[in-house]
């Protein structure tokens, strides 16, 4: 398994700490079968700045120690930058990575709580550039809950978007999962990452989510999270069934 979306790297971020908690994530990985993970630290969020070549430098820093301490695991360089306004002049200025240096695909942020106005000019400026946005956890985004047709206009104009492990095993509650569901089943989500953090509260949880994905919706639907995680790292096409919009909800009344 493939994990597209993680805070392995240590001291950069609200990650792993130190290099010890960056092993112990990294065992934790390989016991749920996960033989590749991209670390993608946070960018521009507010809190956190990294760029590309300390990215790389801390990537090929963790994989000698997994070869010293004979993990089967290999790391890949990648970002998570919050959407910002500067965000093309950075990746021009060879600061911003995309996933895995393919040159292809772009994880961005949103606020967690609203979709700044300039969002789809920027998914365009960032297409121009000949990128595909991968817009992560927008099951987690409260604008989005609220009015999911915001997403539906950014997938029918080619972004890509990734849900979290741990929203759909119900750790962010109710509220998340069903909204990750409805993500799914309008397919507005087109892979899943466990964004883990540490071994406490953000586990990866990527073996529990890939079961409940395969009890609920079959074995094609994993599959299609799979192979798109591994377009994504080989820099190829993904595949993308027609989106729909959410259905709203229906209200019941007594009457
Ligand atoms: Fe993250």
């Amino acid at each position: 398994m493939i994990d597209l979306h993680c805070h392995i790297l240590h001291g950069i971020d609200d990650g792993a700490q130190t290099i010890e908690d960056s092993l112990h994530m990294a065992k934790q990985a390989v016991s749920e079968g996960i033989h590749t993970i991209v670390a993608t630290p946070h960018h521009q969020n507010g809190k956190y700045i990294n760029e590309k070549n300390e990215i790389v430098q801390q990537v090929e820093r963790l994989n000698t120690y997994l070869l010293q301490e004979n993990i089967p695991l290999t790391i890949l360089p990648g970002q998570e930058s919050r959407i910002y306004g500067e965000i093309i002049k950075d990746y021009q200025n060879g600061k911003i990575l995309t996933l895995n240096q393919t040159g292809k695909y772009l994880f961005i942020e949103l606020p967690s709580s609203q979709v700044p106005k300039f969002t789809e000019k920027l998914v365009y400026d960032i297409q121009s550039e000949g990128l595909t946005p991968i817009i992560v956890h927008p099951e987690r985004n409260g604008r989005l809950i609220e009015d999911p047709d915001i997403l539906y206009n950014l997938v029918n104009k080619g972004v890509l978007t990734q849900i979290t492990a741990s929203s759909l095993t119900g750790r962010f509650g109710k509220k998340i999962k069903k909204f990750s569901m409805d993500l799914i089943e309008a397919n507005l989500t087109h892979m899943i990452a466990s964004d883990a953090h540490n071994l406490s509260g953000r586990n990866f949880y990527m073996q529990e989510a890939s079961e409940w994905v395969a009890s609920e919706y079959g074995m094609d639907t994993l599959y299609m999270f799979y192979e798109n995680a591994e377009a994504v790292i080989k820099g190829y096409v993904c595949f993308q069934d027609t989106p729909h919009q959410v259905k709203k909800k229906k209200f019941l009344g007594i009457f």
